[in-house]
């Protein structure tokens, strides 16, 4: 049933443009709308972003039972609402409980060096993300938290850079809560709710719009976007550099030892 269109919905709506064109966060518990179109994110570097993201996944791709291989930023898997999660999702992909996926969701992240990683950017429809696993974090703590709710945020907000692991070396600037009141329930299947505070509190907010299709170069401004990119293709050409010499050097060794 459609919602009826009262004056608060108005200003909610206008305030939620407001924050996605400032660079601020959105409104974190809403249906992603027509905004979206507003910032398109498929644009004319949408091809050699994907090559680049291609390229250096390549190595993650070969089959490993531990670990998910990351999709392109560019799967529409990855940009979509994602459904309330049930338990008896898991049969269809051959997982046995929250425990199972939960752990190798953890390898996953573990592995691409990230500190949060949603069921979506590795092709799963699983309201559900992993977070934490960083020393320097609540000393490593590691959250499992499946159908994740902000129920209250902060007025205070903090302005940080952050990257992604579905979008390599891009890094952009931007403004959060600084925390939230949070729940979930976690890999027993218990209902947890706290508050997070720091980069925890950063990390759930990030996770949690993945969960609504949202990525966050969403969050920024077009502007800010183009120059973000800029610098993501300098990285990405630097490391490919670094690796051709690093190659080159191997082969040199190798040749000077015969
Ligand atoms: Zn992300």
């Amino acid at each position: 049933m459609a919602e009826k269109l009262t004056p608060e919905k108005i200003e909610e709506a206008a305030r939620h443009y407001e924050n996605i064109t400032s660079g601020k966060t959105p409104i974190l518990d809403k249906e992603k709308g027509l905004l979206k179109e507003q910032q398109p994110i498929l644009d004319s570097q949408a091809k050699p972003i994907k090559d680049m993201h291609e390229q250096l996944t390549k190595h993650l791709k070969k089959k490993d039972p531990n670990s998910y291989p990351l999709i392109p930023p560019t799967d529409p898997r990855l940009l979509m609402k994602i459904a309330p999660f049930t338990d008896d999702m898991l049969k269809e992909f051959e997982i046995k409980d929250r425990e199972e996926l939960s752990k190798k969701m953890y390898n996953s992240m573990v592995k691409y060096g990230g500190i949060g990683l949603s069921a979506n950017q590795v092709g799963l429809p699983f309201r559900m993300f992993v977070m934490g696993g960083h020393p320097q974090i609540e000393e490593g703590k590691v959250r499992n938290c499946f159908n994740p709710i902000i129920k209250d945020l902060s007025e205070e907000t903090i302005n940080m850079k952050e990257g992604c692991l579905s979008f390599p070396f891009l890094f952009l600037m931007i403004n959060r809560p600084k925390w939230v009141n949070v729940q979930y329930t976690d890999e027993k299947g218990e209902t947890v709710e706290e508050y997070l505070h720091g980069m925890s509190a950063r990390i759930f907010q990030h996770e949690n719009e993945h969960m609504n299709g949202y990525v966050f170069t969403d969050l920024v401004s077009k502007m800010k976007l183009e120059r973000g990119k800029k610098a993501q293709a300098k990285l990405i050409k630097q490391t490919i550099r670094a690796q051709q010499q690093r190659l080159r050097n191997d082969v040199k060794a190798k040749t000077l030892k015969v």
